[in-house]
C-alpha cells in the first residue's frame, strides 16, 4: 500500500471546482455562486432535479466545502450527522437520505459530472490522477498507472480507475469527496468491490503515514522448488496492517507471482553455489560510485525508499524478499 500524504494542491484544484458543482447542483445558480466569472460550473451548470427541499436545505456553504475537502474521520461523521438531522429533524427516513445522496453525489456527481463530464476541461478521473502523481496502485504496487491520452483526445485513454474506501454504495453521500477517492489498478478496485473497510481496524492511504511498513512481504517454503507468497505484520502488537492488506484480498491478488518473481530471486539466493543476490548488489558495478537506490533501480528494477515505492511496480513485495533473503547466512 502506498502512503498518498496530504495532497495539498491536488485537493485544492479539486475542491475549486467541485465546491461549485455541488453547490449549484443542491441551490441552483441563484442560490449559490463563487463570484469568479470564469468558473464553469457556477456560470453554465444547473440545479439538480428530484431532490428533496429538505435534503438541500441540510446544507449551508461551510457543509457543501466540507463535504468536499474533510478527512476520512470527519467524513464519516458528516454522514452520521447529516442522516441524523435528515431523519429525526424532518421524519424522513433512511432510504430517503440514501435515495437523495444517491441521486446527487452518487449518479450526477461522480458518474457523470466526475467520470464523464469535460465541458470545463478534461474529465476529472484524468485531472485528479494528474494531480495526485501516483504510478502505481495504490493498494498493490504491482501495476502501473499512468495517466495517458490520445493526443486528439479521441477514445480511451490509460488512467487509473478510482476506488471509493467508503463504499459508494453504502456512502453515497461521499461518492465525490476528495480523501474518499483512491486511485487504483482495475484488478483492486474490482476485488475490494463493496467490501466494508473501517478506520478503527483498517490503515488508509490518506491517513496512516506509515502503511506501507505496517506489513511485510515473506514466503513460505513448501518444497524445494515452491515457495508461496505470505503476507505478515510487522508488528507483534498491531494486526492493523495485516487486516488491511487481508481486507483488500492482495494475499491472493499476489498469490500468482510465487512461482515467478519470488522463485527469480529465491533462485538467485540459493540455486548457485554463491549468493548472487550478494554479487549482483556489491559487484555489478565495480568501483563506479553508485547509490544503493540506483543498484536496486538497475538491478531489481524497484525503488528502495518508501516514499518512491510509487514509482516502480513491485517495489515493496522484492525490496522486503530480498531484504529478507540477504539477511540468511
Ligand atoms: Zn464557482
Ligand atoms: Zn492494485
Amino acid at each position: 500500500m502506498i502512503y498518498l500524504g496530504d495532497q495539498t494542491d491536488g485537493l485544492n484544484a479539486y475542491s475549486k471546482e467541485a465546491v461549485c458543482w455541488l453547490g449549484v447542483k443542491l441551490k441552483g445558480r441563484r442560490g449559490f455562486n463563487c463570484g469568479d466569472s470564469t468558473c464553469y460550473p457556477c456560470n453554465h451548470s444547473n440545479i439538480r432535479s428530484n431532490i428533496d427541499q429538505e435534503f438541500r436545505d441540510l446544507f449551508d456553504d461551510a457543509l457543501i466545502k466540507e463535504i468536499i475537502e474533510a478527512k476520512p474521520r470527519r467524513l464519516l461523521e458528516l454522514n452520521g450527522e447529516l442522516l441524523t438531522a435528515f431523519t429525526i429533524q424532518h421524519g424522513k427516513t433512511t432510504d430517503d437520505f440514501r435515495r437523495n445522496a444517491k441521486n446527487l453525489f452518487l449518479n450526477s456527481g461522480y458518474k457523470v459530472w466526475f467520470l464523464t463530464d469535460e465541458n470545463s476541461g478534461e474529465k476529472w478521473n484524468y485531472r485528479l490522477a494528474r494531480l495526485l502523481d501516483k504510478h502505481t496502485c495504490t493498494y498493490c504496487n504491482r501495476e502501473y498507472t499512468f495517466v495517458l491520452r490520445n493526443p486528439s483526445g479521441i477514445g480511451k485513454g490509460m488512467v487509473p480507475q478510482i476506488d471509493h474506501w467508503f463504499a459508494k454504495t453504502d456512502y453515497p453521500l461521499l461518492a465525490i469527496s476528495f480523501y474518499n477517492l483512491i486511485p487504483s489498478c482495475g484488478t483492486c478496485n474490482t476485488i475490494k468491490s463493496s467490501t466494508n473497510l473501517n478506520l478503527i481496524d483498517h490503515l488508509h492511504p490518506y491517513v496512516d503515514s506509515n502503511i506501507s511498513s505496517t506489513y511485510e512481504f515473506s514466503y513460505l517454503p513448501i518444497t524445494n522448488i515452491d515457495n508461496r507468497i505470505i503476507l505478515k505484520n510487522s508488528s507483534l502488537f498491531n494486526s492493523k496492517g495485516l487486516d488491511t492488506v487481508n481486507a483488500l484480498n492482495l494475499p491472493l491478488i499476489y498469490k500468482g507471482h510465487s512461482g515467478k518473481e519470488l522463485q527469480d530471486l529465491i533462485d538467485l539466493r540459493y540455486k548457485y553455489s554463491d549468493n548472487y543476490l550478494n554479487i549482483l548488489l556489491e559487484d555489478t558495478f565495480g568501483d563506479l560510485h553508485i547509490s544503493k537506490e540506483e543498484r536496486y533501480r538497475l538491478i531489481f528494477g524497484i525503488e528502495l525508499d518508501e516514499e518512491n515505492h510509487h514509482k516502480r511496480i513491485f517495489s515493496k513485495f522484492k525490496g522486503d524478499i530480498i531484504s529478507e533473503l540477504l539477511s540468511i547466512k
